[in-house]
């Protein structure tokens, strides 16, 4: 077992990227900390209702409710599996929390998209609440407008996608995340893509390096 860390601002692509390459090989495990942590606030859960706040104002949720979450689904996983983690780590605590987990890391993957292009990006997403799928309103359509190719669900827009919020998030990560670059360059397992590719091409490049 071993870790890819996708790095990168919102929107950036990374749960695209991450998503597109465990669906066609069955030994990436795709983990998304956004997703886990949407998954236990519909669900109502004790960390949910902890999180919702935190995630409707863009902020990031506690350390060690993120990392408890993470370390769960790390001692899940068996055999012979490659976890792509998007979304998590997100500062430099949460890295060295990882860390102690003693999982050997592969390598740590920055997806390169300037904030001029983010906000554009996240306007035009939607998501399935159902299957996750990402969608994109004209980088990536789904073939019915408004419904999810996968599993025919109704598509939704994110509630901390609107533009305040979007904001918000992008000063946090250049923050809190952003450090990580370097944190991650002096253990030397950091790569760069250029984000701003397309899903096809973004997925490829990030292969070639991983
Ligand atoms: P995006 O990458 O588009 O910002 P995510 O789905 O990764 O979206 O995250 C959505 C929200 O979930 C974040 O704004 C934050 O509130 C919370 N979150 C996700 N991952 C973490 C994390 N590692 N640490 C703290 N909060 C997190
Ligand atoms: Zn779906």
């Amino acid at each position: 077992m071993n870790i890819v860390i996708l790095l990168g601002a919102p929107g950036s692509g990374k749960g695209t990227i991450a998503a597109r390459l465990a669906g066609e090989n069955e030994n990436l495990k795709h983990i998304s900390s956004g997703d886990l942590l949407r998954g236990a606030v519909a669900k109502g859960t004790p960390a949910g209702l902890e999180a919702k706040g935190y995630m409707e104002k863009g902020a990031l949720v506690p350390d060690a409710l993120i990392a408890q979450m993470i370390t769960d689904v790390i001692a899940e996983t068996q055999g012979d599996v490659t976890m792509l983690l998007d979304g998590f780590p997100r500062n430099v605590a949460q890295a060295e929390i990882l860390e102690k987990t003693g999982v050997p890391i592969r390598s740590v993957v920055l997806v390169d998209v300037p904030d001029a292009i983010i906000a554009d990006r996240i306007a035009g997403r939607r998501t399935c609440p159902k299957c996750k799928a990402g969608y994109h309103v004209t980088a990536l359509p789904p073939k019915v407008e408004g419904v999810c190719d996968k599993c025919g669900e109704k598509l939704v827009i994110r509630k901390d996608d609107n533009p305040d919020t979007v904001k918000d998030r992008l000063v946090v990560y250049h923050r809190e995340t952003e450090p990580l670059i370097k944190f991650y360059e002096q253990r030397g397992l950091l790569r760069r893509i250029d984000g701003d590719q397309g899903p096809e091409k973004n997925a490829a490049a990030f292969k070639a390096v991983m």
